[in-house]
């Protein structure tokens, strides 16, 4: 559409609305609304993937102020530390790239401004390593999808992280969507997936045995796999760390100093840090972030995923990864295309490349079921509340695959919010107008199954500019691509316990009944390489509180721990940022 045009439609959502294109050929929408979801509407009005380099999306919302949270306290730790690469974020994406550059002789640094690593996308999301299926062909999503989803197997046994590959499957309703999935299957092999087969029923029953009746058979995809993502993302860093790189939590950018094109300052609530080379890996904000750093060529807009737990005893209720065929025609494209048999056809292919991907129903590696998630688009980028309608919505949804879903078997949720942009694809590359700043943004599903695919890219890249500055990078010859985690209790057999016990009693004291957990487990975490101090980091680490009951025996002890080992009274354990207090005093 030319702009003229645009301009005239634009003003009938609102007469404030405006586009213009910058001198990035960026197309940039200005002007204000009632209403965010018509702040999206007009963004994806607008987009125009072949004309321009990206969509900025500067529409405000009347009597709404876009934030970020920060920590609340400041202290000068940071102050004037220079530093060859600052990697901003600590989700799966960050972490990934701090390990890759642990590989050279650098002097890196990764801040988070959470309290802990994984605290935003990267702990909120369903796990999957996904085959890919579903991205269209020339898109950084299939590209580095596949890619990771290859490289998963040999890094989770280098870093001792759960991975299991059980497939992925999508059940077809009618033989119409069978024939579908047959010509997705296709496509799926011209994309470079493999493992790819179109089973029956009967067929599919021997793999997952929880096929409703309904299905006329299905989509195999026999490299989709499952991991924990956050254990991941704090294995990476941890191996980073233990690699010479360092991390530095409850740390946020606020905001960023250049000359001649260059970022020469970076400031955070911790002092002001100089960098030769910065990374944007600050997902949700990574579009605040290129802003700061004068090279936005993207927007990012919040996507919710909710995802419910259930108990451990229902597991069983998917054994792999599964749903049906995520068919999203709407009825009027429906009607403009039942004659065009080929069009009909080929627009039902291209709308499974759906924006937000979501599995339906998946078994953990911790053995319970996630059943989700939705999408919808939000305003807010920090509140991940959950609403009883949403969880009520995807149980009457996913129930048509698994009839057996029972409300009184839910342990938990979370809603998790998706960094997309409005093109729908992860910028991975260098700065377009500042050189030394290198962008991993708009990374949504798939970006845990894509994260060491894209670490690895720009770690060459980092490399090869600081080398291109006059900077002698060298390979740390000493690089250990191993880490161990630390001891699993109710993983050893009887024998290893009781040594293990032997030599430390602490192991021998279950604090946690729901998930067997030990006080020696927690202890490990309170002084890994990566120190945490918070409930919900020790929850994350090691699954105090992941049970049945959440925590209402365990969490109190938890805390009792953690005083004890940090010489702090229990008022003043939090459970995660600093404000987050659980004892306000002895009531007797
Ligand atoms: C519901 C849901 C389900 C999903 N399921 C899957 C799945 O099954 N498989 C899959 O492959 N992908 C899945 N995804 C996508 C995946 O979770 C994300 O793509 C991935 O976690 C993105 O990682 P990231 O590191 O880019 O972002 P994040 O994990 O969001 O990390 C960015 C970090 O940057 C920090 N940060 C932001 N601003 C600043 C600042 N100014 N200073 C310092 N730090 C800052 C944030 O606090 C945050 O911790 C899912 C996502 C959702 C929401």
């Amino acid at each position: 559409m030319n702009l003229l045009k645009l301009n005239k439609q634009l003003s009938l959502i609102d007469p404030s609305l405006k586009a213009e294109v910058n001198i990035d050929n960026c197309l940039v929408l200005t002007g204000e609304v009632d209403d965010y979801k018509l702040s999206v509407k007009a963004a994806k009005l607008s987009l125009d993937k072949k004309k321009y380099l990206g969509l900025i999306n500067d529409i405000k919302v009347r009597g709404k102020e876009l934030y970020m949270k920060i920590p609340s306290f400041s202290d000068i730790s940071l102050d004037n530390k220079e530093v060859d690469v600052l990697v901003i974020g600590g989700g799966i994406v960050g972490a990934s790239i701090l390990r890759e550059l642990s590989k050279y002789k650098l002097n890196t640094l990764l801040v988070e401004k959470g309290h802990d690593l994984a605290c935003a996308q990267s702990s909120r999301n369903g796990g999957v390593v996904h085959v890919g299926i579903n991205f269209s062909t020339h898109s950084n999503k299939l590209k580095y999808c596949v890619r990771g989803n290859n490289m998963y197997e040999g890094l989770c046994k280098d870093l001792d992280v759960p991975f299991e590959r059980k497939g992925q499957s999508t059940f077809a309703r009618t033989y119409f969507e069978k024939f579908i999935l047959r010509c997705v299957a296709s496509t799926g092999k011209k994309k470079g997936i493999g493992l790819l087969k179109i089973l029956s029923r009967d067929e599919l029953r021997k793999i997952e045995p929880s096929v409703p009746d309904w299905a006329k058979g299905g989509l195999w995809m026999g490299t989709g796999g499952i991991t924990c993502p956050h254990r991941m993302t704090f294995a990476m860093a941890e191996n980073a760390v233990e690699n010479g790189a360092y991390v530095s939590l409850n740390t946020a950018v606020t905001s960023m100093e250049l000359k001649d094109n260059k970022i020469i300052k970076v400031l955070t609530n911790r002092g002001t840090i100089i960098p030769k080379v910065v990374v944007n890996a600050a997902g949700i904000f990574s579009d605040m972030i290129a802003n700061m750093a004068d090279d936005r060529t993207f927007s990012i807009h919040a996507r919710t995923g909710t995802d419910i737990i259930f108990d451990k005893k229902v597991g069983w209720m998917a054994a792999s990864s599964m749903g049906k065929t995520p068919f999203t025609l709407s009825p009027s494209q429906i009607a403009s295309l039942t004659h065009k048999p080929f069009a009909f056809i080929k627009a039902t292919i291209n709308n499974l490349h759906s924006h937000s991907k979501g599995v339906g129903l998946i078994h953990s590696v911790d053995g319970n079921m996630l059943v989700g998630p939705n999408a919808d688009e939000v305003y807010d980028r920090e509140n991940h509340s959950t609403t009883k309608e949403v969880i009520d919505k995807i149980i009457e949804v996913q129930k048509e695959v698994q009839p057996l879903i029972n409300k009184n078997d839910v342990i938990a949720y979370f809603t998790g919010l998706r960094a997309p942009t409005y093109e729908e694809d992860f910028v991975v590359r260098q700065g377009i107008r500042t050189k030394n700043i290198f962008e991993a943004a708009g990374i949504q599903s798939p970006g845990i199954t894509a994260a060491p695919a894209i670490a690895e890219d720009m770690a060459i890249w980092i490399k090869d500019y600081l080398a291109s500055t006059g900077v002698d990078v060298k390979i740390n010859e000493s690089f250990n691509p191993i880490r161990k985690s630390t001891p699993v209790l109710k993983e050893l057999s009887d024998e290893d316990r009781n040594k293990l016990i032997k030599e430390n009693p602490n192991y021998g004291e279950i604090v946690c009944r729901c998930e067997e957990v030990s006080k020696g487990e927690m202890l490990d975490c309170l002084h890994s390489v990566i120190p945490v101090h918070t409930i919900d980091s020790i929850k994350k680490r090691c699954r105090p509180g992941m049970g049945r009951c959440q925590g209402s025996f365990c969490m109190p002890l938890v805390a009792k721990i953690i005083a004890d080992d940090l010489h702090i009274n229990l008022e003043d354990v939090v459970y995660k940022t600093q404000d987050s207090k659980i004892a306000f005093g002895k009531t007797k």
